[in-house]
């Protein structure tokens, strides 16, 4: 007997996006156009990219958008006045947005810190999360995640990787996780030294081998922070101490991280690389749906390889571990600061080692805060990104 798939063939799902425009946004969006029957989609939400969001909701129907570039707002309006489909503009109007009640589901695909708000709101309003933007778990995690459970609120991963550990972890939750080892293809400079790190450009470190993602995570997967920043997340996400998460290095990106319990046994999930997958059982979870995307075959990977990471080479890796270990808001001021040290690189203004050069200093340089509310996370941003931004962009 299957109570959810009872459930879900009766009522659509309603699916609210925030980022719909962006790269997870719009594979979301196939997997919903892909299976029809099941989801609808009620909300969709854009930074300023007004082409795409109307084009989206003309397609899509959903009940309301934001557009968060308010100037983008009467172009959005007037092109979609005829659809009978409600246009906001601002930041706010995320945050509002996302208290609906008629959404389901909230996929959570903001780029950087911008998601924090619209989460904490979408959590305290009962709306369970589909959750992409890991910078949310690395700033808050520790009040994301008693705020989800006060609220039973549940948080489903779209990050590969813990989707993978998610996808280990069902039918084992009353066991103790030994070890979660997240994997990292090494992105596009993996065997590369200083040397040569320091004179690569922004477009060789936008040339990712296995993914194609949006232009921050692919630098971040560059530098290996995306691998801190997943540490980080899986810390609060899974509830396992930092020590007990191991970041190691497969370049062929088909197991998507693993989980030792406390018999020795490992569990891996396996797949192409393909956001579509974990997109789609973070919304139709418990259930796995058939779909026609091209499917994994064993053969075809004779040579699975593992090794340790560089992190001589890619020290961005031990910043994140170095932040989760201090807590409080060191993981904000290394979020923060990544965020504008990678947006500094893009234009050209730093070179790909300053990334982390940068990034340290502003460790050292802030002070230590606990946790102790969601405003310390707010204010500590805030500063770093305003001194940051005078000096880098
Ligand atoms: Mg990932």
């Amino acid at each position: 007997m299957h109570f959810a798939a009872g459930y879900i063939y009766m009522k659509k799902k309603k699916i609210a996006i925030f980022g719909s425009t962006g790269s997870i946004g719009k594979q979301t969006l196939e997997v919903i156009n892909h299976h029809n029957d099941l989801f609808c989609v009620e909300v969709l939400t854009s930074n300023t990219n007004s082409d795409l969001l109307i084009e989206q909701s003309i397609k899509f129907k959903p009940n309301c958008v934001v557009i968060a570039d308010k100037n983008e707002y009467k172009k959005v309006n007037d092109a979609l006045m005829p659809y009978d489909i409600k246009v906001f503009a601002g930041e706010e109007s995320l945050c509002d947005i996302a208290t609906m009640e008629s959404i389901d589901l909230v996929v959570m695909a903001l780029v950087g810190f911008s998601g924090l708000k619209p989460t904490i709101r979408a959590i305290e309003n009962g709306k369970t999360i589909a959750l992409s933007n890991k910078e949310t778990m690395v700033v808050a995690g520790e009040i994301i995640t008693s705020l989800a459970k006060k609220h039973n609120v549940a948080i489903l991963p779209i990050d590969s990787e813990h989707s993978a550990i998610f996808q280990c972890l069902c039918g084992e939750f009353l066991n103790r996780i030994e070890k979660i080892i997240l994997t990292a293809s090494g992105g596009p400079f993996l065997g590369k030294d200083k040397d040569f790190l320091r004179n690569v450009s922004p477009k060789e470190a936008l040339q990712h081998p296995k993914w194609s993602m949006g232009r921050k995570v692919t630098i971040d997967s560059a530098t290996l922070m995306n691998k801190g920043l997943e540490v980080i997340e899986a810390r609060w996400l899974f509830d396992v101490n930092a020590k007990n998460i191991e970041a190691i290095i497969h370049p062929q990106s088909v197991i998507h991280s693993f989980v030792e319990f406390e018999d020795g046994s490992l569990k891996a999930q396996l797949a192409l690389a393909d956001m579509r997958l974990p997109i789609q059982y973070a919304l139709s979870y418990p259930e796995r749906l058939k779909n026609n995307f091209p499917k994994f075959n064993i053969l075809s990977y004779p040579n699975l390889n593992f090794q340790k990471p560089d992190t001589n080479t890619f020290e961005c890796l031990l910043l994140a571990y170095e932040a989760i270990e201090k807590g409080g808001n060191m993981p904000t001021i290394l979020n923060a600061a990544n965020e504008i040290a990678v947006e500094s690189f893009l234009k050209g203004n730093i070179g790909f080692l300053d990334i982390a050069e940068n990034i340290r200093k502003a460790m050292n340089k802030y002070t230590f805060q606990p946790l102790s509310n969601v405003d310390v996370c707010y204010q500590t941003d805030k500063t770093v990104r305003a001194e940051l931004s005078q000096l880098l962009l």
